[in-house]
């Protein structure tokens, strides 16, 4: 998964997921964007993944003809019935008929048998949802957006946007979602960033009108908030921060006092120690954590080396399978600059002097 980027791409790059992960728990953001590797999986997670290439698969025309598939509702629970068995038999993975197949940590002999179950109830209702809405309104699906920031860039996709003659509608697909994630959470703050930033590519780039959740357990729609300016602040704040944290804790380079100064939401004594601890005692946060008896049980024991030493051992067998004359491109500072060289060319000229930590950012 990591071999064919660049280690500074994990301190450069940030997404709602990383910087939810990092800072509900040091170490499983280390662990699932600092060394990632393939984990078992759960089964919340694949049928969450498998729910969405369905819901894709419904709302998406055929390219030549732009005429829907699956008019009817039996031939839906066909397609789900063939995708979900050939993903539970490890023929493909659960996000597409061409990812790779995963490994579950099923319950049980017929926990994939109650998810089928669960998974025909859901489409049920999303096909009686959809099935004239689909061609009644326009629709953008999974659209990726990367907004510079800085030397960073914010990222992600975009289950859905619907466009309606006053607006748009930002539509995420959830399983279930609390009220302080409607009201609070980042993933929709990014979203509303990256819309503002898809929509000049949209025709007569209309205004972001609401953001919403698709809860498909039930098949409610919930609303969320569209977010403030200083919500909107937070966020460009929090990832700056996560990725001087992560040069801090990866990088090869000392943080200077100023910057060190400047990190509030994130421990800076990690980055004296050079390693990334779970946070203990394990509780509510843990739910879906897929390194619960593994990485984070072996980090309990004191086995593994530190974060820092992992990082380092991890990007090293990586660089020995690149080419020889990769290599002097893969010294962080020359493709920093390079990068920055480049987006820098892009950028409109008020954006180009963004300081990360400007004097008067009041603190978090
Ligand atoms: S099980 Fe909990 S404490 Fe351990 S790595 Fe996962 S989220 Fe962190």
């Amino acid at each position: 998964m990591g071999a064919q980027r660049h280690p500074s791409t994990v301190w450069l790059r940030v997404s709602h997921s990383k910087l939810d992960d990092y800072r509900a728990c040091p170490l499983r953001g280390h662990l699932n964007w600092g060394v990632p590797k393939p984990q078992v999986q759960q089964p919340e997670t694949v049928f969450g993944s498998a729910m969405h290439y369905m819901f894709r698969l419904f709302m998406k025309p055929h390219p030549r003809t732009k005429r829907y598939p699956y008019g009817e509702l039996e031939l839906f629970k066909n397609v789900w019935k063939g995708f979900w068995w050939r993903a539970v038999k490890g023929k493909h993975g659960f996000e597409s008929r061409t990812a790779p197949p995963a490994k579950v940590a099923w319950e049980d002999d017929a926990h994939p048998g109650r998810l089928f179950g669960a998974g025909l109830n859901v489409l049920e209702e999303f096909f009686n949802q959809h099935l004239k809405l689909r061609t009644e309104r326009p629709h953008l699906l999974e659209r990726r957006f990367s907004v510079s920031f800085g030397d960073i860039i914010l990222s992600g996709i975009i289950d859905r946007i619907d466009l309606e003659p006053d607006g748009a509608t930002v539509i995420d697909y959830k399983p279930r979602y609390d009220r302080l994630s409607l009201d609070l959470g980042s993933q929709l703050t990014f979203y509303q960033i990256g819309y503002n930033q898809l929509r000049k590519r949209i025709k007569g780039r209309p205004p972001l009108k609401r953001l919403r959740i698709y809860q498909y357990w039930t098949g409610e729609w919930l609303e969320a908030p569209l977010r403030s300016e200083s919500d909107i602040g937070m966020i460009f704040r929090s990832s700056a921060e996560l990725s001087w944290y992560l040069r801090g804790i990866y990088g090869d380079q000392q943080l200077d006092e100023r910057i060190l100064a400047q990190i509030h939401q994130f421990n800076v004594g990690h980055l004296v120690v050079g390693d990334l601890p779970p946070k203990l005692p394990r509780g509510k946060h843990c739910q879906y954590c897929p390194h619960l008896h593994h990485g984070c049980a072996a980090w309990v024991a004191g086995q593994p080396p530190p974060a820092r030493q992992q990082f380092q051992e991890y990007w090293d067998q990586n660089r020995a399978a690149t080419m020889p004359t990769q290599l002097p491109l893969l010294q962080h500072s020359v493709v920093a600059a390079a990068v920055n060289a480049y987006r820098t060319s892009l950028l409109d000229p008020e954006h180009i002097q963004i300081d990360l930590f400007p004097e008067s950012t009041p603190s978090a």
